[in-house]
């Protein structure tokens, strides 16, 4: 089945200027980009978007790290979309993460992990409504 699912390119990938090593991962696996912007997070629309992590020890740091540089949020499209971008970024810790994934060539550490990916369909619905109209998603 045809879905979307929603992709943030991390500050530790967009500093180290991976944007474009990323996004090539992406579309080798066979995923369209259909939607596209380079923004700097307030530290409202970080806390926002990660508040179902807001009890976690780790909340704090992980709103600072994705403010610190601008990210990169997409909207990806493919077959089984949600389930293939989670399976090409590669587990949340990159020291886990299997050979080829985004994550095992790229990320930094567990917080530092160089992209997010929707974990659900209806949670991709949630967060590509957060960063874009319908009419900013062109496939
Ligand atoms: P994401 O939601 O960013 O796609 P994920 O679904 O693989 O990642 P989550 O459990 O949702 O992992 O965690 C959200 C983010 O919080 C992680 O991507 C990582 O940046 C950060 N994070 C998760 N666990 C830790 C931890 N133990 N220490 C530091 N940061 C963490
Ligand atoms: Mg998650």
């Amino acid at each position: 089945m045809t879905e979307r699912t929603f992709s943030i390119i991390k500050p530790d990938a967009t500093r180290r200027n991976l944007t474009g090593a990323v996004n090539a991962v992406i579309e080798a696996a066979g995923l369209r980009i259909v939607a596209q912007r380079r923004v700097k997070l307030t530290e409202a629309q970080a806390k926002k978007f990660y508040e179902v992590h807001a009890e976690r020890p780790f909340y704090g740091e992980l709103v600072a790290q994705m403010t610190a540089e601008p990210v990169v949020v997409q909207v990806l499209q493919g077959d089984n979309a949600v389930a293939k971008y989670r399976e090409v970024m590669g587990a949340t810790n990159p020291a886990n993460a299997d050979e080829g994934t985004i994550r095992k060539q790229f990320a930094l550490s567990i917080g530092e992990n160089s992209v997010h990916g929707s974990d659900s369909l209806e949670n991709a619905g949630i967060e590509i409504a957060q960063f874009f109209t319908e009419e900013e998603i062109v496939g």
